[in-house]
């Protein structure tokens, strides 16, 4: 029998029936699971206990183990998770004015490797299955309360493991699952090769976030050097088609690096580029990583930098970057980690 998460809740009642029990306890415990934040099966007291117990012993229900966390006082909070073969991946919850958000990981490291990300420096371990991107989410959920929006923009490159994420979403979205509407997901990527077509084709209206970070694909191919194939202007009109497709503007990411690529020419080509283009621009100050050379510009810079897009007709965020104090940028804390500490706890 495969792991319970990584297989769509609609489907339990058939795994059930397949192990030789009603297929109505399926039908309950996904209930319990997705709609009441159970994290094991002794939780499910309507369950006769002896079924319980077999489960259990057959059918952990997840296998993740908190390794830990560190919270900053803005409310950010991450957690590093263990996964069966030793693996770990960070998850991340934060506060908004319209609730909870969670971030996600879908890979142990990340392929693109890119310069000012610590995710990427030891490129990439493996794939998450479905299962391990929708425990973060039972975590983190068990450590900090309900959720109400989800970003994929945690370690690792969605575009690269499209079959796990895509399935994790699904269970995020549909009804026997968390039920969240499609609008309050968003999933980041640097558009690999057929990653938006595919997304397109997968048709649900969530929010795309591309990574672009760079206004030429000579610097492009520097700083993310797992896309070294990919135009600019190629993986745009890609997510342009997808806008086509599912009806949502889409956001650029872009990380604002001292003397790399903050200059105000460097605005005006983004600006170009983006022109007529159905998107939002999301400037994210670069959060410091011990290990790398880069700086964050000064807020005069940045604004400057955000001004010259807005005179050019963009719409423009300039983000605040929740969990300065401990550990924030994505990969900090499971590097800092190794080897890990283990003062475990089992989901
Ligand atoms: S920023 Fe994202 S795509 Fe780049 S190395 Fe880090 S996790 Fe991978």
């Amino acid at each position: 029998m495969p792991a319970l998460l990584d297989v769509h809740p609609a489907a339990w009642p058939q795994l059930f029936v397949d192990m030789g029990v009603a297929a109505f306890h399926g039908r309950n415990a996904a209930r319990w699971v997705f709609q009441r934040g159970a994290h094991g099966w002794e939780e499910m007291t309507d369950l006769p206990a002896d079924l319980r117990q077999r489960l259990q012993q057959e059918h952990p229900l997840a296998t993740a183990k908190l390794l830990a966390s560190s919270g900053a006082h803005d409310g950010a909070e991450k957690v590093l998770l263990e996964m069966h073969d030793g693996a770990t991946v960070e998850a991340v919850g934060m506060p908004g004015t319209a609730g909870r958000t969670i971030c996600l990981s879908t890979q142990v490291g990340c392929p693109v490797r890119c310069k000012f990300c610590a995710s990427g420096l030891d490129g990439l371990g493996r794939n998450l299955s479905q299962g391990e991107i929708l425990e973060q989410a039972l975590w983190l959920q068990r450590q900090q309360g309900p959720f109400h929006r989800v970003v994929i923009m945690g370690m690792g490159e969605a575009g690269f493991n499209l079959d796990a994420v895509l399935g994790a979403l699904d269970v995020l979205m549909d009804e026997e699952g968390f039920g969240m509407s499609a609008r309050r997901i968003t999933l980041s990527t640097v558009g690999p090769q057929g990653a938006l077509a595919r997304i397109a084709a997968w048709g649900r209206p969530i929010t795309l976030a591309l990574s672009l970070h760079a206004t030429t694909d000579e610097l492009r191919q520097q700083l993310l050097p797992g896309v070294s194939k990919r135009g600019i202007v190629e993986t745009l009109d890609e997510a342009d088609d997808l806008f086509a497709a599912n009806g949502r503007e889409y956001t650029i990411e872009y990380v604002l690096l001292e003397g790399i690529n903050d200059a105000l020419t460097q605005a005006t080509e983004l600006a170009d580029l983006l022109f007529q283009r159905r998107c939002h621009v999301n400037l994210i100050p670069y959060n410091t990583v011990e290990e790398m050379d880069y700086t964050c510009p000064s807020r005069l810079v940045m604004e400057t930098f955000a001004q010259r897009l807005q005179e050019r007709g963009l719409s423009v965020t300039l983000r605040r970057s929740l969990g300065r104090q401990t550990d924030a940028a994505c990969g900090q804390l499971r590097r800092r980690q190794r080897p890990p500490t283990r003062t475990s706890t089992e989901v």
